[in-house]
C-alpha cells in the first residue's frame, strides 16, 4: 500500500497539498506551488548535480532548499 505523496514544505507549514513533483536531489515531495523547474540547458552547464542519474527527457524539479543550495545565485 503506497501512501499518497504530500508537499513535504507544505506540511512544514501545517498544510496537506498532494505533492505533483519530487525532488531530484533529496526526494522530497512538493506540490505545483513549490516545485521549482528547470530547464534542461541549465544542467548541461556542469553543475556537480546527481543529475547524471536521470535518463534524458525527464523534468528537473528541485525544492527551495535544494535549490538554494545546488545553485548558487538562485535564491529569489
Ligand atoms: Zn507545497
Ligand atoms: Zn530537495
Amino acid at each position: 500500500m503506497i501512501a499518497m505523496l504530500k508537499c513535504y514544505e507544505c506540511a512544514e507549514n501545517g498544510a496537506n497539498e498532494e505533492a505533483v513533483a519530487v525532488c531530484i536531489t533529496c526526494g522530497m515531495g512538493l506540490c505545483m506551488e513549490h516545485a521549482i523547474r528547470y530547464d534542461l540547458s541549465i544542467w548541461e552547464g556542469g553543475y556537480p548535480a546527481p543529475v547524471k542519474i536521470l535518463k534524458k527527457g525527464l523534468p528537473r524539479f528541485l525544492c527551495s532548499y535544494c535549490r538554494d543550495t545546488i545553485i548558487p545565485g538562485a535564491c529569489e
